[in-house]
């Protein structure tokens, strides 16, 4: 049984008693708080907390108004029972107005058990509407924020009168403020797309018939020109008589959807264009080496290698030749275990040639880092290595006309000399027999042959020199050019200063290079430098300069230059451009540079203009040599 807690505001105890009196007999299950003036009433509603006030009209200095305006003022929401001797008509309804629930004459206490009962029971039920009102409040701006969250939006529409409710959410959805939710069927017709209009209609018309569920999706056109994608979904109600009385659904923006998936599709397009039109052969092999896909380069491979086209969910080694097929299983399963395959190798095709290609694998893993599977890149190389061999055998023909050429040019040389030296000897022999016999012209004639002798000799010594160039296996080491250079200085130091030349030169590099070779490069380059100086007293530069991968090297001279048109005549092995009586040598030594520099696998050339010196270049990569 209920039990209440009831707070009496009295100021005569033995009409509080009787009141007790009262409620026991009508058997009310209650506790009790006496209150005689303002401070034990305050102390009652604060300490005792009551869910009934009991109330006498007047107590010395304290009265039943002045309890209510407590009572209001502490937010107390339980019925106010006012029970008093006799009052005034005008008073009780003034409480009446004021909010007390009910009013009772302590001569007809009778009622007062029923009074209380019904008292509490009214606000018991306005307290639970109110939760109600504020539970539906809730749940209602709830069920709005949902429905702006996921853009959707209700509707509905009362066949009788024409009248659309459109929630919030549907407004914006058709761009308009929540308060024009009062629409019609015209005006929701006038804002589909044009485009489709026709579809949307011929739903509508076939859901009025059928009355069924009808879904559909299209685009609208605001007020603003915004176009927007929706899906609408609706239902008809219908009366008890079967008569549908009107329409209601939901519509969804779909537009960011849309956007999102037309944004996937040309991304994925693009993908596919580069996919199928890429060189490369690109195939996706399951963990058992089925094949899941494959792009037309693939089919371009397997029409060369295996006469027809892939199919899909073959097994790729069962496709191979069977003496390869363990070679691959074993590929593919490295790569499965997380060894990536990137090498080249050759196939052999039917009609009995061979096709190399560049074969790259990687293992395809799912998001939880489980191998799924092999994709496999395959790229044509067969021309690049077919270049690459036939180079490779050119560069071996030419390494051994080389080293024939150069056999040759030592053996010739060498040999020439013995015959040379009988021809000297026996001219020496002539001239001391006939020493007295000869008139003038004979011994000029005698003295021709003798230097012509010499002549070939000189000439066979440079030859000889050429073909042991580069016969020195001395190993590539880093040599300090400022070394060179300072040696090289000290060779021709006799020279220099019968000249009265001027010789700088600027810091040099530690290169990597054959020291003997190099040394004779730069005593070659500045001996010309010091005999070609014309009328001019020699001045002299020697220095380097860097070029991305190459170390460029110059000798300068401010001597009698040369005519650009001879500028390749005199790299070659003989050529001159002078006669000896000008100027002494064999035309060898740029012959030997030339040699030298391509041995450390450079380029040797020259700038110059007649009458204003010559600059003599060469190149040396960066890289390191092996001898
Ligand atoms: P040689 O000096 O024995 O004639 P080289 O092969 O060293 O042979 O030079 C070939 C020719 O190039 C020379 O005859 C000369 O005409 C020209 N030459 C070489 N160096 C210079 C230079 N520094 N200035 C002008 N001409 C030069």
């Amino acid at each position: 049984m209920r039990e209440y807690r009831i707070l009496h505001l009295e100021d005569s105890h033995s009409d509080a008693d009787v009141i007790k009196r009262v409620l026991l007999k009508a058997n009310l299950n209650f506790q009790y708080f006496f209150a005689d003036d303002k401070e034990s009433f305050i102390r009652g509603l604060t300490d005792f907390k009551p869910d009934v006030i009991l109330c006498d009209h007047a107590l010395p200095q304290f009265d039943s108004v002045m309890a209510f305006d407590i009572y209001k003022e502490m937010k107390f929401e339980i019925p106010f029972i006012l029970v008093t001797g006799s009052v005034s008509e005008e008073y009780a309804v003034e409480m009446i107005k004021k909010g007390i629930d009910d009013y009772l004459l302590k001569t007809n206490l009778q009622r007062l058990p029923q009074a209380i009962k019904s008292a509490f029971d009214k606000r018991e039920n306005e307290k639970k509407i109110k939760e109600g009102i504020k539970k539906l409040e809730n749940s209602e701006s709830r069920m709005k924020e949902a429905q702006k969250i996921a853009h959707l939006g209700n509707w509905e529409l009362d066949f009788e009168t024409r009248i659309g409710i459109w929630s919030d959410e549907t407004c914006r959805i058709y761009g308009l403020s929540p308060e024009d939710n009062k629409q019609t069927f015209e005006i929701w017709i006038s804002f589909i797309h044009p485009d489709d209009l026709e579809y949307v209609m011929k739903i509508v018309n076939e859901t009025q018939k059928t009355l069924v569920v009808s879904k559909m999706n299209h685009r609208i056109v605001l007020k603003d020109g915004t176009i927007k994608h929706v899906t609408s979904e609706s239902k008809f109600n219908i009366d008890s008589t079967g008569k549908p009385i009107g329409i209601y659904g939901i519509v969804h923006d779909i537009t960011e959807r849309k956007k999102a998936e037309e944004s996937l599709r040309q991304s994925e397009t693009n993908l596919l264009a580069i996919f199928e039109n890429t060189n490369t052969g690109f195939l996706l092999l399951d963990t058992l080496f089925n094949i899941i896909s494959f792009n037309n380069q693939i089919n371009h491979f397997a029409k060369i290698l295996f006469g027809f086209e892939l199919q899909g969910k073959q097994n790729l080694i069962s496709l191979l030749l069977p003496e390869r097929q363990k070679e691959f299983a074993g590929m593919f399963s490295a790569v499965i275990k997380g060894n990536n395959i990137n090498n080249e190798t050759s196939y052999p095709l039917t009609d009995g040639s061979i096709i190399w290609y560049h074969l790259s694998g990687n293992c395809v893993l799912d998001t939880n880092g489980k191998a799924v599977g092999i994709c496999l890149a395959i790229n044509d190389i067969t021309e690049k290595k077919e270049a690459e061999q036939k180079l490779e055998q050119q560069n071996k023909e030419l390494a051994i006309s080389n080293t024939e050429l150069e056999q040759f040019a030592y053996v010739a040389s060498h040999d020439l000399q013995e015959p040379l030296r009988m021809v000297s000897s026996f001219l020496n022999l002539l001239e001391k027999r006939m020493d007295g016999q000869l008139d003038e012209t004979n011994r000029q004639y005698i003295d021709f042959a003798v230097d012509g002798t010499r002549r070939m000799k000189s000439l066979i010594m440079a030859l000889l020199e050429y073909s042991r160039v580069g016969t020195n296996k001395e190993d590539f080491a880093p040599v300090d050019l400022n070394e060179v250079v300072q040696y090289v200085t000290n060779v021709l130091d006799e020279n220099i200063k019968k000249n009265t030349a001027l010789i700088t030169f600027k810091f040099l590099p530690v290169i990597t290079a054959n020291k003997t070779l190099i040394t004779h490069l730069f005593l070659n380059l500045v001996n010309n430098a010091l005999k070609y100086h014309g009328d001019k007293e020699p001045v002299i530069e020697i220095g380097s300069t860097e070029d991305k991968d190459w170390y460029i090297f110059y000798v300068k001279d401010n001597g009698i230059g040369i005519d650009p048109k001879f500028f390749d005549k005199i790299f070659i092995i003989f050529q001159r451009l002078h006669n000896k009586s000008e100027y002494s040598g064999t035309g060898i030594g740029l012959a030997i540079c030339k040699k030298i520099v391509e041995i450390h696998k450079g380029k040797i050339w020259v700038e110059s203009e007649p009458g204003k010196g010559s600059t003599f270049y060469f190149s040396i990569p960066e890289t390191k040599h092996n001898a």
